[in-house]
């Protein structure tokens, strides 16, 4: 049968490249002139199955009072007269309840494991290499109130089976000894060494590549208009090229893999999808001082912002911006993020140098995303990944895969449509 991926971003390609593995015949459709150029381009980089929990927890709306009205805030909500954007925000409440971020930080737990053995294998067949770094992720606290939760957060985290250990004071040195410069800020860190990280934008082009030699067919500069159909049956997509010339293209079957942009297309259908764009934004920066430079990627638990070594530059990234569909630099966030560098690894990288980047996160209220069967017969969904899009990229193209073959994957995960 042929399927149509709907997007190439790191969820679009992963998904052909299952697909083809699984015997499908497959085509990616995707407006950019190339793969993995819109929120999968510049991100934090973290392959990170280390934080399973999402932004909505029982903490958030405290967290979320105490940095309202101020613009350096890691989060920043515009209201707007959106009826979308107030129904998003009251399911993000809803999922702060206790029992519900229970679940969902299971759920992502369990895709984030198979996620990253998927990822190892794939790595490991096709020889990929996107700057990766097998050395796991250090979360930083410099507070002693939030560093007092950790032990909690060590055992949640054993118990869904993530390894993860606990380094008070400064003794995370021992573990990334670029961070000597913040030792005495330090109140401690937990260290999960089995996380990874690397440049997805590199991952999914030269996974791209290697889904073109296998024989899946790319269409790009090719804008989606419309999901036609008739019934509960996609008959085709209709496309518009870069002269504005229009078309239809059709398959058997089709996988939504649109980012923050599913949504519109999938309303028509009748279809509901949770998803809002979250906006982040990353610098990436040239390393100047390499001894000063981490190696293990970080998370900065209090400022909420996170660090990758990629090569030789570092990408940092933060911010949750809810403000529509607006990708527009605002240099205020990027001096935030800059800011944060000078601060926490003084010397090691060319602030002056830094470039800056902003994308559009695909969220779902609770971060978990949507993967399985749509009301249509023939349409599927793998996509509303949010703050971990990376991260679950592979395992989540596995379990759909296995969802269009007919099988159940081995994974306790509330699958679309079931
Ligand atoms: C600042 C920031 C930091 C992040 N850090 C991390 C991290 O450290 N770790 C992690 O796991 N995740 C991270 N993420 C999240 C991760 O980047 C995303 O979840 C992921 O990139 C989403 O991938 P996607 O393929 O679903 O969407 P996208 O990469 O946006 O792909 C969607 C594709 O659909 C195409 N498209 C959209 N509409 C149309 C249309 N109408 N017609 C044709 N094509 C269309 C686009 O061109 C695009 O290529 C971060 C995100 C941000 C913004």
């Amino acid at each position: 049968m042929h399927v149509m991926v709907l997007g190439a971003g790191v969820t679009g390609v992963s998904t052909a490249w299952y697909l083809r593995q699984a015997g499908f015949d497959v085509s990616v459709v995707d407006r950019q002139p190339a793969a993995g150029l819109e929120t999968s381009y510049a991100n934090g980089g973290q392959i990170s199955v280390s934080h399973p929990e999402p932004w909505a927890n029982p903490a958030a709306p405290f967290i979320a009072l105490r940095w309202l009205g101020r613009n350096d805030a890691p989060l920043r909500l515009r209201l707007r007269r959106d009826p979308a954007q107030w129904a998003w925000t009251l399911g993000f409440l809803r999922e702060c309840l206790p029992w519900r971020c229970r679940r969902n930080t299971a759920a992502i737990a369990a895709l984030a494991l198979r996620s990253i053995d998927e990822l190892r294998r794939l790595r490991e067949e096709l020889g990929l290499s996107y700057l990766q770094q097998q050395r796991g992720i250090l979360h930083l606290f410099f507070s002693a109130a939030e560093f007092a939760a950790a032990p909690r957060r060590v055992d949640e985290l054993t118990r869904l089976g993530i390894a993860a250990r606990l380094y008070p004071g400064a003794e995370a040195l021992a573990v990334e000894p670029a961070l000597a410069g913040i030792a005495g800020r330090l109140a401690g860190a937990i260290h999960a060494p089995g996380d990874e990280s690397g440049d997805a934008l590199r991952f999914t082009q030269a996974l791209a590549q290697k889904c073109q030699q296998a024989g899946v067919r790319f269409y790009h500069n090719t804008h989606i208009r419309r999901l036609a159909h008739t019934g509960g049956l996609i008959d085709g997509i209709e496309v518009e090229d870069e002269r504005g010339h229009s078309g239809t293209l059709d398959a058997g079957a089709y996988v939504l893999c649109l980012g923050s942009h599913g949504r519109a297309l999938a309303a028509p259908l009748g279809e509901r999808l949770p998803i809002h764009p979250v906006k982040g934004y990353s610098i990436t920066v040239p390393v100047r001082d390499p001894q000063h430079a981490p190696q293990v990627s970080l998370t900065d638990e209090s400022a909420r912002i996170v660090c990758s070594r990629l090569g030789d530059h570092l990408r940092i990234a933060g911010t949750a911006e809810l403000n529509g569909y607006d990708c527009s630099v605002d240099p205020d966030r990027i001096a935030a993020i800059v800011g944060w560098l000078e601060r926490t690894l003084p010397g090691a990288a060319d602030a002056a140098l830094a470039q800056g980047w902003a994308g559009l996160r695909p969220a779902t209220p609770g971060n978990v995303p949507i993967i399985g069967k749509s009301r249509c017969v023939n349409l599927w969904y793998n996509t509303g990944h949010g703050t971990l899009g990376w991260t679950l990229a592979c395992g989540s193209a596995a379990v759909l895969a296995e969802l269009m073959s007919g099988r159940r994957p081995a994974l306790a995960f509330p699958f679309h449509g079931r």
